[in-house]
This record gives structure tokens, C-alpha cells and sequence, in this order.
């Protein structure tokens, strides 16, 4: 191999003899070719090897002259033996060479990788788009006339107009955008609310809004989260109107409370006031709780003797006296739901059978009264919030529409 010996500027005289004598070769001896071991150069200048080799390394390079990078022709450069030894395959390339070579590699594949991403992507959206669009063009031809709709939907659905509408009065705003009160009085009854009107083809889906939202999802399965998505109204601004004056006559709210859906309609609404009650109570009192069927029920039958208030009351007293430790000391969800089940059950058959007198309590100013109250309660037996206030049954026997 042809080789050179390039050396620093500013060199010392002591250390390019240093250099030459490392680099200096026997020609045609590939297995031994240096002449002089570091040794042999130490102890002629009273430096130990590793003192040799630095020196070497610091000061001077050798240039490989008829070995070269097969990209760039750059000429191999050693700085110390081991690297001139271990030169051995013709196909060599430089550093630098290879380092553009590897960056441009990972360019490339990436770009593959987004592009075919991106492809995958958008032929799941145009899926998504046309189920989207097939659901709403199914949901038009089957919009049921003015006079057909059901009377509790007549009422749900001017509740949601009066809670989410639109200033041009065509589309809704999001659930979740809402600020003040709410529609019912529990997120879950405001969902369950939406997705009936949606099946009973009352609200139309938004196609734009549904697509944006699509970019929060993963999968584009026509799923739709109710808290979130807009909606366009079947019916025109004029008939909206109508169907609110229509909610306002005594003939209609006859019909509304002659229903057999209604009594079970209040009884929910009632029901849903109850569970977020207890939820706020335990989350202010830094409680995590279960609210399941079991309690619900209980609940259920308290309102069967009770009002909304006077239940808020015994739920009040009932989480108030789960001792202070349980937040503390991380127990058991269950068993704090437990514990609070047994409470309600207990303060409300003291009050039955007249061991403690039945008391009401207010409402939360945090959770004020929800607008489905206002509409089914209030405006139909012209009484303020007679579905907070009165026990059910009571509030139907009596009353004078
Ligand atoms: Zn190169």
C-alpha cells in the first residue's frame, strides 16, 4: 500500500522522529510490517508505549494513498496502527459517506411509511364519510311528520332547543360546550336524551362536525360521542316554534301527563337528580364511591314516598356520617358505598316510621335546577320546581291541569 506521513503544524523536531519511526514500514511484509516496536521507540526516548501512541496520534495522520472511499474518492486516514491494520476490505466508504447514505435511507423509508399511513388513513375516512352520510340520508327519509311525533319527544325535543340550539335555530351545540345548567339533571339522562332523538330521527347528524371529531379517534367505526357532536334539527325554524307554543297549550299537556311514558319519564329525571346529588356530595367530601344499580334502586324506592329534597337530605346525612378516616386511610370504594347504602336505608325508615322527622333540603347552588325540570315539571303543573320539592305520586294525584 501506498502511504504518506502528514504531520501537524507546530510539530517539535523530538516528535516527528517519533512519528516516523512508528510509521516507518517494511514494504511487502502484509503479517509484521512496522520496523520498530513501541517499545523499542519508547526506551530510546524514555516515554513509556501508551506515551508513544499519543504522541503519534496528536501529531501526525497517515494517508493511505491508494486506498478510497468508494463514494467520494476521499484517501483512508490512520492516526494510529490498530486502524492501519485493519484495513482490509476493497469496498470501504468514508464516515461521512456513510453517515448521508444512512440519513437518506431513514428519509426514505419514513416518507413510504407516511404515505402509506396517510393512504390507509384516508380510505378508512371516506368509509367513515359515507356511512356518515349514508346514516344521515337513512335518518331524512324517515323524519316523522309534525303530528306523529310522540308526546314525550315533543317535550325532550323542546327542551333541547331551549338548552342547545343554535342562534339561527337549525343545529345544536355540543352537550359538552354547554356552561349554567343543564339539560337534565345528570350527564348520563342528557346523553341517554340525545341518543333517542337521534334514533327517532328528531336530530340529524352534522356530517362536517362528526368528521372533525373523527380525528380525535383512532378507528373510524361510525361511533359517535354524544357528549361532543353536533346535531342539525329535522325541522325547519318555523316549525320549531310551533312545536314550542304547541308545548305550551293545556291541551298538549294533558296529553304529556295523560301518557303512561310520563309518570316513568319524571320518575327517572327524579331518579338521575338523586345520583348526582349523592356524587356530589361524596366527591366534596373526597369520597370515591360506586353508584350502581343497587343503589339506584334504593333511591328508587325512597322517591316513592319522598321528594327529590327530602331524599337530598338523608343522602346528605348518610355520606356526612361515613366516618372521616375512610378518605384517608384508602378504603375500599365498595365498602364506603356500602357503608352509604346502609345509611339512606337507615335514615329513611327512621323517617317513615316517624322515629326522626322528615326534612328537606335545598338545592345545591352548584347544580341548579336542570332545564327538563323546568319543562316537565315546573311549566306543565305551573308550580316552581314542584319536581324537586314534591313527592311524585302526590304531585300527579293533585294535580290541575
Ligand atoms: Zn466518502
Amino acid at each position: 500500500m501506498k502511504t504518506k506521513v502528514g504531520y501537524k503544524l507546530g510539530i517539535l523536531e523530538n516528535d516527528k522522529i517519533i512519528c516516523d519511526k512508528y510509521w516507518l514500514r517494511v514494504k511487502y511484509d502484509h503479517e509484521n510490517p512496522f520496523i520498530y516496536r513501541c517499545k523499542e521507540i519508547g526506551a530510546e526516548f524514555g516515554l513509556s508505549c501508551s506515551e508513544v501512541t499519543r504522541i503519534v496520534e496528536n501529531n501526525a495522520y497517515l494517508t493511505v494513498i491508494d486506498y478510497h472511499c468508494n463514494s467520494c474518492g476521499t484517501a483512508k486516514i490512520c492516526y494510529n496502527r490498530a486502524e492501519f491494520i485493519s484495513i482490509y476490505s476493497t469496498n470501504w466508504e468514508c464516515e461521512s459517506c456513510y453517515l448521508k447514505k444512512f440519513h437518506h435511507r431513514l428519509q426514505n423509508s419514513r416518507k413510504e411509511r407516511v404515505e402509506s399511513a396517510l393512504e390507509q388513513r384516508l380510505i378508512e375516512e371516506n368509509s367513515y364519510i359515507n356511512q356518515l352520510i349514508q346514516f344521515r340520508e337513512a335518518q331524512i327519509e324517515a323524519v316523522p311528520r309534525l303530528d306523529e311525533i310522540d308526546i314525550i319527544d315533543h317535550y325532550l325535543l323542546v327542551a333541547v332547543i331551549s338548552k342547545l340550539a343554535t342562534e339561527n335555530f337549525r343545529s345544536t351545540t355540543a352537550l359538552c360546550d354547554n356552561l349554567g345548567n343543564t339539560l337534565s339533571p345528570f350527564h348520563d339522562l342528557d346523553v341517554k336524551i340525545i341518543n333517542r332523538l337521534m334514533r327517532k330521527n328528531l336530530l340529524l347528524v352534522n356530517i362536517e362536525n362528526s368528521y372533525t371529531l373523527l380525528h380525535d379517534y383512532e378507528e373510524c367505526l361510525l361511533q359517535f360521542d354524544l357528549s361532543k357532536i353536533t346535531f342539525d334539527f329535522a325541522f325547519d325554524p318555523d316549525q320549531l316554534k310551533n312545536l314550542i307554543i304547541d308545548s305550551k297549550r293545556s291541551s298538549s299537556k294533558n296529553k304529556l301527563v295523560n301518557s303512561p311514558k310520563y309518570k316513568i319519564f319524571c320518575e327517572d329525571i327524579q331518579l338521575n337528580d338523586c345520583v348526582n346529588y349523592l356524587a356530589h356530595c361524596s366527591s366534596v367530601n373526597e369520597l370515591e364511591i360506586v353508584i350502581g344499580e343497587k343503589i339506584e334502586s334504593l333511591l328508587s324506592t325512597c322517591l316513592l314516598r319522598y321528594s327529590v329534597s327530602e331524599v337530598y337530605f338523608m343522602t346528605w346525612k348518610a355520606v356526612k356520617t361515613v366516618p372521616s378516616y375512610s378518605c384517608k386511610f384508602d378504603i375500599d370504594k365498595m365498602l364506603i358505598s356500602n357503608f352509604i347504602y346502609n345509611n339512606i336505608q337507615k335514615f329513611h325508615d327512621e323517617t317513615r316510621y316517624q322515629l326522626s322527622d322528615s326534612k328537606k333540603h335545598n338545592r345545591d347552588r352548584a347544580h341548579p335546577k336542570s332545564v327538563l325540570n323546568r319543562i316537565f315539571f315546573d311549566e306543565v303543573h305551573g308550580i316552581e320546581d314542584c319536581g324537586f320539592w314534591q313527592n311524585l305520586e302526590n304531585l300527579l294525584n293533585y294535580s290541575q291541569i
